[in-house]
């Protein structure tokens, strides 16, 4: 039987939230773990408009879904457009990528379904991105990867690599040419898009590290995952966690089920004294303060992220991961590379970062963050 989230609860987790004063200007709120779409369209719009009800009429609420993409249709689209809702579709490029680990119960792969409801969201002219998890295969096949988004439509691209997450440890992180591995595929495919202006508009792991590397030194720059309550997860029962999202529905012998309380039984700021919130506060703040210290690429990361910390490493309480090395220190050696060269001689990926950086009107006064 599928557990589905309460009108019920989900009014007391707004309710609770909008009362906390923790709310800035914005409120995201992200639909996902598990497939949001195995819920009819009714029961997000019922959804949708108590949030509205609730909320404090100068905030703004944005909503955002990440799917696989096998249930879209004429309906969804039309929900999509009409609430304005950020739609990530999960697929991993061409099907022979794709097929390898998305599979249905039965074992057959589900790139025929997941390209379907990409197609549909072009026909419908609804905004999308997508993500896509690398393996070492795709990762060694950037021009596949890359012809495969433009002939399909596909121009905002965000890259994950599989990884160590609870007791789940990732295979591809055990390969010891990982790190080159997706530098090399990272800076390949910038250049591709480089050489095919407009074709690919938005690749998440540029934008990011530039954003990081380019920005003012007085700019202010916060790790909402080492922040308690920066961000907030509630699983269909009403189960409140914090940090890393991944973190809820995860069990630990230090911390339990990382679980703060629950907003069917207990008051959101209530759970500011929670013990099991002082354990892992304590402990990562240990490894916040310990990358602070020995890692020159804290100042565009902050401190990583607890749950592959302790995926990796045992505990918050420490620094380094092949997670941090892949999506932090990596692409951001990528971008100041390219920056050398693009000061240096252009050509290559220096051309890639100098039009990328006139793009975000930056390229002047670039000042490295360390
Ligand atoms: S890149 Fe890794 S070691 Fe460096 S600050 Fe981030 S999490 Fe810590």
């Amino acid at each position: 039987m599928k557990a589905v989230v309460s009108s019920h609860t989900l009014g007391n987790l707004f309710s609770q939230v909008f009362a906390s004063g923790w709310v800035p200007d914005v409120l995201p709120v992200v639909w996902h773990a598990g497939e949001p779409l195995v819920l009819p369209v009714a029961f997000y719009r019922d959804a949708f408009r108590m949030i509205d009800r609730l909320k404090p009429a100068e905030l703004t609420i944005t909503h955002a879904f990440q799917t696989n993409g096998t249930l879209i249709n004429d309906e969804w689209c039309a929900f999509f457009a009409e609430e304005q809702v950020d739609v990530g579709v999960s697929i991993d490029g061409p099907r022979q990528f794709h097929d390898q680990h998305r599979l249905t119960r039965a074992g057959q792969g589900t790139f025929e379904r997941t390209i379907a409801g990409v197609r549909q969201l072009r026909r419908q002219d609804v905004p999308f991105h997508v993500i896509s998890v690398l393996t070492p295969a795709s990762m060694a096949a950037p021009a596949e990867m890359f012809d495969f988004y433009v002939d399909e439509g596909i121009d905002a691209v965000c890259f994950n690599v599989e990884e160590s997450e609870g007791g789940h440890v990732s295979g591809s992180f055990a390969d010891a040419g990982i790190e080159a591995a997706y530098y090399r595929f990272l800076s390949e495919f910038w250049q591709l898009s480089v050489r095919r202006p407009g074709a690919i508009k938005f690749i998440r792991e540029i934008e990011y590290a530039i954003e990081q590397v380019i920005r003012p030194q007085d700019a202010p720059f916060s790790n909402q995952l080492v922040e308690p309550f920066a961000v907030l997860s509630m699983d269909w029962a009403g189960n409140i966690s914090t940090f890393s999202p991944e973190l809820l529905g995860l069990k630990n012998d230090r911390y339990g089920d990382y679980l703060l309380g629950n907003v069917n039984t207990g008051i959101l700021t209530d759970f500011l004294d929670s013990p099991n919130l002082a354990r892992m506060l304590r402990d990562i703040e240990v490894g916040v303060r310990e990358c602070r210290g020995s890692c020159q690429y804290f100042s565009v990361c902050g401190g990583g992220e607890p749950v592959n910390k302790l995926a990796e490493n045992g505990t918050f309480a420490s620094t380094e991961t092949t997670y941090c090395r892949l999506t932090k220190m990596r692409p951001t050696d990528l971008v100041l590379d390219a920056i050398e060269r693009a000061q240096q001689r252009g050509g290559g990926a220096g051309e890639a970062a100098r039009a990328q950086l006139a793009r975000v009107g930056a390229y002047e006064g670039l000042g490295r963050r360390w």
